[in-house]
């Protein structure tokens, strides 16, 4: 397996190049170069792990011995604390809800991060090196990073995260994390200013010439496979005789709803992905009508999907232009520099084949968390909402409905007591969390005020 860059379809890298590196230098993303097939038929009776191990290897084969990637993977999920790792909640006979937040942060981030420390530390080891880590956030990938990196030897973690537009209980879990090799920046500025000073300090020489820089962010290629596991295993679990499968999936990097694209490719029998945003709709936009123009970004209720500019989209946008990848840089230069870019209809129709979108704003959120206590007694995080809220409209019976819920209700507790005036019960290990000591530098929206300070602390 080789990959390239979705702007230099010319390179060629392999799989432990490409997870060390992160991000190419050109701008754009990597991909592998093939969709190898994996049949679900063969996967019956598989639990997570032994699953996962089916559909990453084949994107590692010639970077990892199977028997350290198996190693890994076990490692990886045996501390997730659900023994089925992402359990699939039957809410009617064909409307499914996929849990993801049994990691130790609790939002489905856990599910990449946890296994991409594990790559980098084994990877760290082989090639005695280290590695500098930065990464953006919008709220819980930073504490998944954190998280899953703070025990690592020869790993430092820089993580940005926009200041004051984060819960609470997110920010608390990446601050109260005090470990020599941790960095928590808050940025003043918006979640699109710490992804663009990510991608800058990416093509930065001077910066890539005295470390060895690495991202955590779903631009990262580990994070996508990992993903895709799930999607599979959600699959496994149904039964009766629908026969259509469809996802409904919160949005904001587009890196979740991506990994379910991935599956499709690789033969995962899914009919169509459901792209739900908050207010901040221009992947709606982009994919209704090809209006992929740029607004300002709100703050909504579901504060992790607060995104104009979701990084992931590029995967999309190269695979749907097909033959005609080479226009693909043209395309994002133009969308870069003019904040707009209007997709011609021959995309739109590839999109539409694969996708449907939806906007659900911050009043159809707290209805729906309301919504779906009362009719099912089940509490969702407002994010988890996004999505329930179109599943609950879905009235196609001969098809499977599986919607995505990306983090534990506790960890936006106001939007829960908003909605249904009850306190969401918090996990042991959250519990603690007001009580502990913070520890985080503020710095201006300014790449080279960012890199100076990295440079300080490596
Ligand atoms: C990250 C996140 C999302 C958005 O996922 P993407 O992969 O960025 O599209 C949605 N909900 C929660 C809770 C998240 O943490």
């Amino acid at each position: 397996m080789k990959y390239f860059s979705t702007r230099n379809t010319k390179i060629e890298k392999n799989f432990s190049e490409i997870i060390m590196q992160g991000l190419p230098k050109d701008g754009g993303l990597y991909m592998p170069s093939e969709w190898p097939k994996v049949d679900i038929n063969n996967l019956k009776e598989f639990d997570y792990s032994d699953l996962a191990f089916e559909v990453i290897s084949p994107y590692c084969n010639d970077s990892i011995p199977q028997e350290e990637l198996r190693k890994i993977i076990n490692n990886t999920y045996k501390i997730f604390h659900h023994p089925k790792v992402a359990p699939v909640i039957d809410i009617t006979n064909n409307k499914h809800i996929l849990e993801l937040f049994y990691g130790p942060t609790f939002a489905f981030k856990d599910y990449a991060l946890q296994f991409i420390a594990n790559l980098f530390e084994y990877f760290i080891n082989k090639e005695s090196t280290n590695l500098t880590i930065i990464g953006a956030t919008s709220g819980d990938t930073g504490s998944a990073a954190i998280e899953a990196c703070k025990l690592k030897k020869n790993i430092n973690v820089f993580i940005l995260h926009p200041y004051e537009k984060i819960s609470d209980v997110q920010r608390r879990q990446m601050t109260t994390i005090i470990e020599p090799n941790i960095y928590n920046i808050a940025i003043k500025g918006n979640f699109d200013d710490c992804q663009n000073i990510i991608k800058n300090l990416f093509m930065n020489e001077d910066l890539l010439s005295k470390t060895k820089l690495s991202t955590i962010n779903s631009i990262n290629w580990a994070r996508i496979i990992a993903q895709s596991v799930y999607y599979y295993w959600a699959v496994l679990h149904l039964k009766g005789g629908m026969n259509k499968i469809d996802f409904i999936v919160p949005t904001g990097n587009f890196g979740n709803v991506f990994a379910g694209m991935v599956a499709k490719k690789m033969g995962l029998p899914i009919n169509k992905l459901h792209v739900v945003s908050n207010s901040n709709d221009i992947l709606h936009r982009t994919i209704s009508k090809g209006d992929m123009s740029i607004q300002k970004v709100v703050k909504t209720l579901s504060p992790s999907m607060d995104i104009q500019i979701s990084s992931n989209f590029e995967r999309q946008l190269f695979d749907s232009l097909k033959f005609e990848s080479k226009r693909l840089p043209e395309i994002m230069r133009k969308f870069s520099i003019d904040g707009k870019y209007q997709l011609e209809q021959t995309i739109i129709d590839n999109l539409s084949e694969h996708y449907d979108s939806y906007v659900v704003d911050d009043k159809k959120i707290l209805n729906t968390i309301n919504l779906f206590y009362k009719k099912y007694h089940y509490i969702s995080d407002p994010h988890t909402a996004t999505a329930l809220s179109i599943l609950d409209k879905m009235n196609d019976e001969n098809s499977h409905f599986i919607s995505l819920a990306c983090a534990h209700p506790s960890k936006f507790e106001n939007a829960i007591i908003d909605s249904i005036g009850i306190k969401p019960d918090f996990p042991d290990s959250l519990k603690n969390i007001f009580d502990k000591e913070e520890k985080f530098t503020i710095l201006e929206n300014d790449k080279t005020v960012i890199k100076e300070y990295i440079l300080n602390k490596i």
